[in-house]
Order: C-alpha cells, then structure tokens, then sequence
C-alpha cells in the first residue's frame, strides 16, 4: 500500500468512525435518555441542536445511504404500496419504507423515535410534506423555521429578521421545552466558531481541483467530503479534526501533482475537466462514476456540494452574530437559490476552474434541482462558450438508472469536447 493511501485511508477511517460512532450513540438513546431532532440537511441547525444536546438524525442521509447499501428498492417498493405515488420524491419514499421496516439505520442499528421535528426546510416544498407524514407516525413536538426563498436572488434585512425572529419565539422556546435546558448562547457560539474553522478547511479542498492536475473529483469525491460537515457534526471538534486530516491529505496529493483516488484507483490522466449540477444518483454510485473515470473526466466543481451551505463565496458562521448567523446560512443553501443565481454559480465555475464544459445530471425525483434545468443548460452554455451535457437518472430509485443510456451521453458529450479542441462546432 502506497503512502498517499494510507493517508487518504486516514480521513475516511475518521469519518467512518465518526458517522458510526452517532448512530451508536443514537441507538442507545432510549437507555441514556439521549433526545434527537430529526431535520434536514439544507437549513440544518446543528450547531443550535448541539447546544441544547440534542442529537441530528437527517433522513436524506439514511435514504442516500439506503441507497448506497441496495436497500431503497425494497423500502421504495414499500412506500409504493402503502399508496405513494411514483412521482413522490423517493428519498421521501425510502424513508417512509425504512421506518416501516423497523427504521434501521446504515449502521444497522434501530434509529431512536424523534424528540422533535424540526423544519428548517429550504427551498424544496416536499420536505414539509415529508414531515407532515413523520407527523402522523410519531408521538412528538413539530417546530417549523420558515426560511424565505431568495426569490429576488438576495438576503435583505426583513427577511433575516424574520428568520431570526422565529429562532427566537418559536425554535428555541420548543427546545428548552424538549431538552429540558436553557438557551446557552455563549455555548451556541462555541460551536458556530469551530464550524467555521471547519469551513475554511473545507473550502480549501474543494477549491485544490482549480490546480491541473486536479487533487480531487470535486463531485463524486466531494459526496464524501462534505459528509460530516452537511450532517451532524458541524459545529464539533470532530469535524475541525476531520477537515484538517482531509487538507493535509489533499496538500500532499498537489504537492505530488496527483489525481484524484476514483473507485479504479488514481487517476493518472487528466483529459476532461468539467463542472457537474445535480445530485448523483446513489443506487450505481461507483458504476456512474467510473464511467467518467472510463474518459479521464474529473469533475473540478459541482453545486451538490453546495446544498448544505455555500461556503465558496465567502460566507462562515460567524460566532459573534450567533442568531443572524443562522438565519443567513440557511437562506444561502444551494436549493435556496433562483435560477438566475444558479446559472451565475455555474458559469462561474466552469470559468474559475477552466472546465472544458458542464453536465446536468437531471433526477427524476426532484422537482427542487431540476426545474429549470433545461433553461440553465442554454443559458450557461451562451455564456461560457463551452458545451453542456444533459443526462437522466434519480437518486435511490434502481428503475431510473440506465446504464447503457447514461454511458452512451457520456461518450457522445466528450466526444463533443474532443471537437471542440479540434475547432469544430458544439452542436
Ligand atoms: S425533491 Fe429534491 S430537494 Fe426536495 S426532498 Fe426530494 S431530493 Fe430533497
């Protein structure tokens, strides 16, 4: 075994050891009196949670994760019969099969009942239907944040007010309530510091795939990457630890002008560069990304990394603004942004990590990511003067991933760039 995996190998023991370590905990619960909220990942308060002990449990974690692991088609196929509709979100329809499966979690121990629900949704209007059904299943509390849309593609005064005004008589109030525990704000901004710290760190790795060769798949890769820092554990030293390892891996990697680690092993040449939108489908994750690796495609840049917080454009959780704070990072979420803002994103990194184009990967399951996504294509193609592919999956649904389909675009689309350097037409 080389030294660069042992090293890489380090960062994911870590994570794993992380993620394993709070199922655990949240399966013994109900002996150590632990509570737990569920919420979601865009406009997650973690770090609000973490103040008053209560622990995250974020159902499109354990339905990706389902996924990842075969086991969404039976829990899809569940829902479906209970007389959910197949146009249904199937993170939605994973879940709902998983808890009435047992609601076993990845680790393959039983999730605790939620505490609370917490709705802290953006963007996506499914995710308070989605608790409207947990509603019906659990004994608990319900609590919604209502984060404005950004609408007119800024975050004004009003609306920040508004958000923090909710923080401050509706979520934190029911909070006290669950946990038991007064409102600690010195203690809210011990965490909101060290996410931070986490962010800079984060930040700094994705942004290594602007070098050639890029360090890191800023995509398939970066699914990994912001896995601690989009679920329960921003705001943790866990996380600091965390990112801090993945950085040092990823300066090694630069300093040795290596490519990523792909499924396949390390990517020793770098022939397309380009920039992906879309969540990644989870039933194939590895077949799909190797069929990029097949080209020598890299992703440098993608915006599901983004769904948990935009941190790129300069946005940390700043400790001493505890409460606004949290109100501006759950208004940035990716999902939270219109369409004018999306395609700015794109076309922006297509142009700062000199991509030879872009791909949309469109899931049939999410109305939230592909609206519009047509209307991007178009517009980011006219502005960056570099071809856009399109292809169609889903995200835990095994009956929408078709291989040969998927494979096939992918070749026709590099093909395209080949042309293009060649100094043909794009289409
Ligand atoms: S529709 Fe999309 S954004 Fe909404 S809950 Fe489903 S996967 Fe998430």
């Amino acid at each position: 075994m080389s030294e660069e995996t042992v090293s890489k190998d380090s960062s994911q023991i870590r994570q794993k050891k992380m993620i394993a370590d709070h199922f655990h905990r949240l399966a013994q619960s109900p002996e150590t009196g632990d509570k737990s909220a569920y919420t979601f990942v865009p406009g997650n308060l973690t770090e609000l949670l973490l103040s008053f002990d209560l622990l995250p449990v974020l159902p499109e974690i354990n339905a990706l994760q389902s996924g990842m692991r075969g086991k969404s088609r039976e829990y899809i196929s569940l829902a479906e019969k209970l007389g959910h509709s197949e146009d249904v979100c199937t993170y939605v329809k994973s879940d709902i099969g998983m808890m009435k499966s047992g609601n076993v979690g990845p680790t393959g121990e039983r999730l605790p009942d939620p505490s609370v629900l917490l709705l802290s949704y953006t963007g996506c209007f499914t995710f308070l239907k989605w608790f409207e059904l947990l509603r019906e299943e659990y004994d608990c509390p319900v609590v919604m944040l209502h984060v404005p849309y950004q609408g007119e593609g800024k975050v004004t005064d009003s609306m920040r007010d508004y958000v923090v005004q909710q923080l401050k008589t509706k979520v934190i109030p029911l909070l006290e309530q669950i946990s038991g525990k007064a409102y600690d704000e010195d203690r809210l901004k011990e965490h909101l510091a060290r996410s931070a710290k986490a962010e800079d760190d984060l930040v700094w790795v994705l942004e290594s795939a602007k070098n050639r060769p890029s360090p890191i798949d800023a995509y398939f890769g970066g699914v990994y990457y912001i896995g601690p820092i989009f679920s329960a554990f921003r705001g943790t030293q866990g996380a600091i630890d965390y990112y801090e390892a993945l950085r040092r891996e990823v300066e090694e990697r630069l300093a040795q002008k290596k490519g990523p680690i792909t499924p396949v092993g390390e990517l020793e040449t770098e022939r397309y560069r380009v920039v992906v939108e879309g969540p990644p489908n989870w039933t194939s994750f590895r077949e799909f990304w190797k069929m990029f690796v097949d080209e020598g495609a890299v992703v440098v840049a993608s915006t599901y990394t983004k769904v948990g917080g935009v941190y790129d454009t300069g946005f940390r959780h700043d400790p001493s603004r505890p409460l606004e704070t949290l109100a501006e990072y759950c208004m940035g979420c990716y999902t939270n942004l219109n369409l004018p803002q999306r395609v700015e994103m794109l076309a922006r990194y297509v142009k700062e990590y000199d991509a030879d184009g872009f791909i949309i990967n469109s899931v049939k399951s999410c109305n939230s990511f592909s609206a519009g996504q047509l209307q991007i294509l178009r517009e980011v193609e006219s502005r960056v003067d570099r071809p856009g592919g399109f292809i169609e999956s889903d995200l835990v649904d095994p009956r929408y991933f078709s291989a040969s389909n998927i494979k096939n675009r992918l070749e026709s689309y590099f093909q395209m760039i080949e042309q293009k350097r060649l100094g043909g037409k794009t289409a």
